[in-house]
């Protein structure tokens, strides 16, 4: 294990970076608003007792909720997360430890405004507020400005935007940072830490493999990232993205902890020969932006459906929202993202439709089994010979 060289930042009553524990964090995946489900969430969090509890917020409505949660979790840490609406952090500051906000998601809102000003706006509601901020760059959303400039390297687009981003909060001189480089391919995620930590050293990480899926498998390519980093002394804070039912929310923190023990005790688990050669299935781990439950289930189905096809290198992404949903596939052979009664499904980036959630399973089989045919010129097994569950 290597030393790490981060500075210590303080979220609420958490102290991270330098020689601190690492932090491990997890994230209410239900409807904010719907106060007895995201009680009922954070309950089942702090009972498998998470440093950092992130919540989400995406309108005044759900601040509001967040201020009624706060009365009867007065003690926990939170983490919001201000999705698109950057507008919303200082009726948000005064409630929550944390802010996360995405550099990629600043342009939606307020067009004439530049981006500084609006990291500026954000800052001073943390400054006044004593919150810790994290620039959370990702994968799926990174600033359009960069994902142009580094067309050939994505990895790059994103490192070089959490940089420019440091250095604006350097310059407002905002010390109390993190930043996240979060992808769903565990190597660009190890790739895209190590970058950013040769140049600044100091800032202390938050490290994630995001939408890495349903266990046993999402479980193994975190492991791998998380392996590879932590050793090397860079990572401060963790989270386990997973699709679990939101009552199993808590094995994020157990696999965490699990991950981080054995990693301080010298337990590296090698990675399976042929891991990821085969078959790769994406699946968000849902968050408040879901609109159907069944998500978790139709990621689960994907899963038993596809075990057919392991061996064809073919990577199928299933996401949870409409919003992050259709740029998060984008590097997948085929995607899906739900919608409250339709799944999307797309092929590459050409759009096939949307089905209904009983439909779903059976048209991804006929595009698997015709891509199968396509890329690998087989006919094994028989088009149209599985059906779905
Ligand atoms: S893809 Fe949508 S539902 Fe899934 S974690 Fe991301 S924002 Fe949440």
């Amino acid at each position: 294990m290597q030393p790490r060289k981060t500075r210590k930042i303080r979220i609420g009553k958490l102290v991270i970076g330098g020689d601190s524990p690492i932090a491990v964090q997890s994230m209410a995946a239900t409807q904010t608003q719907d106060l007895t489900a995201t009680a009922r969430q954070i309950e089942v969090l702090e009972k498998a007792k998470a440093d950092v509890i992130r919540i989400a917020v995406d309108s005044e409505k759900d601040v509001e909720a967040l201020k009624e949660l706060r009365k009867k979790f007065p003690d926990s840490t939170w983490s919001v997360d201000l999705q698109e609406n950057y507008k919303l952090a200082p009726i948000v500051a005064p409630w929550v430890d944390k802010i996360r906000y995405n550099p990629g998601h600043l342009f939606h809102l307020e067009k004439e405004k530049s981006i500084r000003e609006k990291v500026e706006f954000i800052v001073e509601a943390a400054r006044k507020n004593n919150c810790a901020i994290r620039i959370g760059v990702n994968c799926g959303s990174v600033d359009p400005d960069y994902k142009e400039r580094y067309k050939d390297d994505s990895t790059e687009s994103m490192v070089r935007c959490a940089v420019d981003h440091c250095e604006m909060l350097d310059e407002m001189k905002f010390e109390n940072y993190c930043v996240s480089l979060k992808d769903s391919d565990s190597t660009k995620v190890i790739d895209a830490n190590r970058r950013f930590a040769a140049e600044r050293p100091e800032v202390p990480l938050h490290l994630g493999v995001t939408e890495a899926g349903l266990p046993p498998e999402g479980v193994i390519k975190t492991r791998i990232a998380f392996e590879q980093l932590i050793s090397a002394g860079i990572g401060d804070t963790i989270r386990v993205s997973l699709t679990l039912p939101n009552d199993d929310k808590g094995q994020e923190i157990d696999v965490g902890r699990e991950i981080l023990t054995d990693i301080a005790e010298g337990r590296f688990r090698s990675v399976p020969e042929n891991f990821l050669e085969g078959l790769n299935i994406i699946a968000c781990p849902s968050c408040s932006r879901v609109e159907n439950d069944k998500f978790v289930d139709l990621a689960q189905d994907v899963r038993k459906m596809t075990e057919y096809a392991e061996k064809y290198k073919l990577t199928i992404a299933v996401m949870g929202c409409r919003v992050n949903g259709p740029g998060e596939t984008d590097d997948a052979d085929l995607g899906m993202w739900c919608g409250p009664s339709h799944v999307n499904l797309k092929k590459g980036t050409e759009t096939l439709g949307s089905f209904s959630y009983d439909e779903i399973l059976h048209q991804l089989k006929k595009e698997i089994d015709q891509m199968i045919l396509e890329k690998f010129g087989e006919l094994e097994p028989k088009f149209g010979e599985l059906e779905p569950k």
